[in-house]
């Protein structure tokens, strides 16, 4: 019986199985940004510890970052403070830290993979639960916590289960105007959001043998988002020649070799999965989220939920989520009117989003009273946006075109929604608060169809625009 990547990546890795009856794995790749690593290098200080391997250990800083005034000291003193700690963090440890004179910052999802650090076979690990996005690699990928920076940090191992793993299977291709997001949207919907815990996802067939590396990560980067702390997809060709020439990938022979064992990586043809999900790609339209968890979720043509039509639990969820999206039951997904589009995060920040949301916005106009911004997810997919002239289509058509980081994903920054706006966004959770107002309201979607959103002022189906290219 073959092995799948999964099991292949953590045999090599495993230190010892621990009488807890969890891994001590090795992590190849640590990446630390400024939000979640301060307690834990305070705790490595407090017992004079070093950092075990500072040549795997990278930092940038992405969440507090703004993005319209950089000047320090930032004008949010919290701000500031996290940025001192990472700064003389990087700098005790010996650590290489982008920093934003560097040229290379950006969003640590975004940064790692254009940087050529992540790469297939590896075991990754960041303080940030979306690290799952760089299992579009090949790589076994875990966001971590506090403590387990800390470990990382001191030791180079992290404790932790190993996963069950489940196969999606996506046949045929997907139709004009679905996207990645709109898949992994489909994926959690049907599923849920809790249909992955204790797994990790692989996801294979015709469309992800399709895919770019940068519709791999956005898939990838929402597997945690269906409770899978891992996503990941086999490398090939694809994933080799995105690596290619990248700063930290392998050079010249080297890089032949690496291919070779990156491709002793992959998943056997035998491999024999806990569970397997088959989906036909052509069936997935573009999704959207209703509500306040990424799993309560419909497609553009259909109507919300009706909570009469449920029972129990289902029905008190639906209740809760409606009466705080301020939604009624049973209305169409399409038409519902937003107040602000944000394009950017570390799910739908890269260049090829840019690209896709710039053919929507090409020639037309944010709406009457609609903020619409675009956030690059690193300086680099800025540099190149400006290179191809997109920040020009945006800003002809009345959007905001902003320095990289994570703006209103989170909203740990300047970046916020106001009172009960409602926000058609790209990123990844639509939880309550989650872009700063506690009763702000976030409607998931591809960055095509916030910029669909934007231009009309309503979510709208982006297949009914007459744009070239969609
Ligand atoms: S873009 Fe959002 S989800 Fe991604 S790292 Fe930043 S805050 Fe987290």
């Amino acid at each position: 019986m073959g092995k799948t990547l999964l099991e292949k990546v953590w045999d090599l890795h495993t230190v010892r199985e621990l009488p807890s009856g969890q891994t001590q794995l090795f992590i190849g790749l640590h990446l630390v940004h400024e939000v979640t690593s301060p307690q834990a290098f305070k705790m490595l200080k407090e017992r004079d510890l070093s950092v075990r391997y500072p040549e795997r250990t990278f930092a940038t800083v992405d969440h507090i970052i703004p993005t319209l005034d950089r000047r320090r000291p930032f004008a949010d003193a919290m701000a500031e403070e996290m940025f001192v700690h990472m700064e003389r963090n990087a700098g005790e440890f010996g650590l290489e830290f982008f920093d934003e004179s560097s040229g290379r910052q950006g969003i640590v999802h975004v940064i790692g993979p254009e940087l050529g650090l992540t790469q297939p076979g590896m075991t990754i690990a960041c303080g940030d639960s979306h690290t799952s996005t760089h299992g579009a690699f090949g790589s076994v990928a875990i966001g971590v916590g506090t403590s387990q920076i800390r470990d990382v940090l001191a030791s180079g191992c992290l404790a932790i289960a190993r996963p069950k793993v489940r196969r999606f299977e996506v046949t045929g291709s997907l139709s004009a105007g679905v996207y990645p997001k709109d898949v992994i949207l489909h994926v959690i919907g049907a599923l849920g959001v809790h249909g992955g815990v204790g797994y990790a996802y692989e996801y294979g067939g015709d469309v992800f043998d399709a895919f770019s590396m940068e519709d791999r990560m956005t898939v990838c980067n929402m597997s945690v988002e269906g409770g899978a702390r891992v996503g990941y997809v086999n490398p090939d060709q694809t994933t080799y020649d995105y690596i290619r020439g990248r700063d930290f990938a392998p050079k010249d022979g080297e890089f032949d070799d690496a291919v070779k064992w990156w491709e002793s990586m992959k998943s056997d043809g035998d491999a024999d999965y806990d569970s397997v999900v088959e989906i036909d790609g052509s069936s997935i339209e573009p999704m959207v989220t209703w509500g306040i968890n990424p799993g309560q979720v419909v497609g553009v043509g259909e109507k919300l939920p009706d909570p009469a039509d449920l029972n129990g639990s289902d029905r008190a969820s639906v209740e809760e989520a409606l009466a705080f999206m301020n939604l009624k039951a049973g209305a169409a997904m399409a038409e519902t009117p937003i107040d602000v589009a944000f394009i950017g995060s570390c799910t739908n920040g890269r260049i090829s989003d840019l690209r896709e949301a710039a053919k929507v916005a090409a020639g037309g106009r944010a709406a009457k009273g609609i903020k619409a911004l675009v956030v690059p997810g690193s300086q680099k997919v800025r540099e190149q946006a400006e290179a191809e002239g997109l920040h020009e289509t945006f800003l002809e058509a009345g959007f905001e075109w902003r320095e990289a980081g994570c703006s209103m994903c989170l909203a740990m920054n300047p970046d916020k929604l106001v009172g009960e706006q409602i926000c058609a966004s790209s990123s990844n959770r639509n939880f309550k608060g989650r872009q700063g107002s506690p009763t702000g309201r976030t409607l998931l979607m591809s960055p095509a169809m916030v910029a669909a959103a934007a231009l009309a002022g309503a979510v709208v189906d982006v297949r009914t625009l007459d744009r070239p290219g969609v």
